[in-house]
């Protein structure tokens, strides 16, 4: 009588012990290192640029084209309760001659409610957007989800905002491109744009492959003629504390996602130093709406499409 339950007590306690193990390592987060030969330098950056010596862009605008909320469990490993708001941006690189570069294209509203049920498109904002694109004289993206691409696939004005847009390779053709909206037929109309490392996209707009997040992921550092830089770093975070801790979201978000965690943990720690070595960098991290209220505040950043 004695040994089936002795039995059942270590199955239980085996299978306990697996259960703690799984959740210890979900609800961590790949630990980001101490250097990393990840991304260029500032200066770098810079240099590429003014490259051309031609009239640097002159303002840096955003518009918010819908809003839902983020578990803290997803955003930092470690925070379990409670919930933030997160905001989907698009953002506007102007010249002084009235070209503009769009960074993001935001999503229509079947999309978004498909796979993030509880946010909300802000029509009247996305159908801005969708006027600006026509004539943007480029369209780039962070990456490839649906939430900053749909925009693209499903836009009304396809015909128009097709040659405007410049995808990767990566991001035309990844796992998340088709659930987006880029069906063969959609992304027959596209040329894709193929760099390695860096591209000099626009005077003063310079793309940086970051794989890791999605394949397609790239930053894009922005300087202004008046000094101002920012660079849009995507969903490489979900919130600024990533990169001030800095600290990833846990493992869990990376399996769900497919994500390339050891990437991401450079590229956590490649922000971080450029932040800390000069802070008047402006980081934007696309939903973090805290973030983007503080950049607006103090006037570096501007609401609202031209
Ligand atoms: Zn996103």
């Amino acid at each position: 009588m004695k040994k089936p339950v002795s039995r059942i007590w270590k199955v239980l306690l085996g299978v306990l012990a697996g259960v703690v193990l799984f959740l210890a390592l979900a609800l961590t987060a790949v630990p980001v290192p101490e250097r990393t030969g990840f991304g260029p330098s500032l200066t770098e950056l810079r240099a590429l640029a003014t490259s051309t010596g031609e009239p640097l862009p002159t303002e840096f605008r955003r518009i918010v084209v819908g809003e839902g909320t983020m578990p803290e469990f997803a955003l930092v490993a470690g925070r379990l309760l409670g919930t933030r708001a997160a905001v989907y941006q698009a953002h506007q690189v102007l010249y002084g001659d009235g070209r503009s570069v769009i960074v993001d294209a935001g999503s229509d509203e079947e999309t978004l409610k498909r796979n993030m049920p509880g946010s909300h498109l802000q029509a009247d904002n996305y159908a801005r957007l969708q006027e600006v694109m026509r004539r943007a004289d480029a369209i780039v993206l962070t990456h490839e989800h649906f939430d900053h691409s749909a925009g693209i696939a499903h836009s009304p004005y396809l015909e128009e905002v097709a040659p405007r847009a410049m995808l990767t390779e990566a991001q035309l053709h990844g796992r998340d491109a088709e659930r987006a909206g880029f069906t063969p037929e959609v992304v027959g109309r596209l040329k894709p744009l193929r760099y390695e490392g860096m591209h000099l996209l626009r005077p003063g707009v310079v793309l940086i492959r970051a794989p890791g997040h999605t394949p397609g992921t790239q930053l894009v550092y922005v300087r202004l003629a008046d000094g101002r830089e920012f660079l849009l770093v995507g969903d490489i975070a979900w919130h600024q504390d990533n990169i001030l801790l800095p600290r990833m979201h846990p493992r869990l978000v990376n399996w769900l996602l497919g994500e390339d965690g050891e990437a991401m943990a450079n590229q956590l720690r490649y922000l971080h130093e450029l932040r800390k070595a000069t802070p008047e960098l402006n980081l934007v991290v696309a939903h973090d709406a805290e973030l983007m209220a503080g950049l607006l505040q103090r006037g570096l950043v501007q609401d609202g499409l031209r």
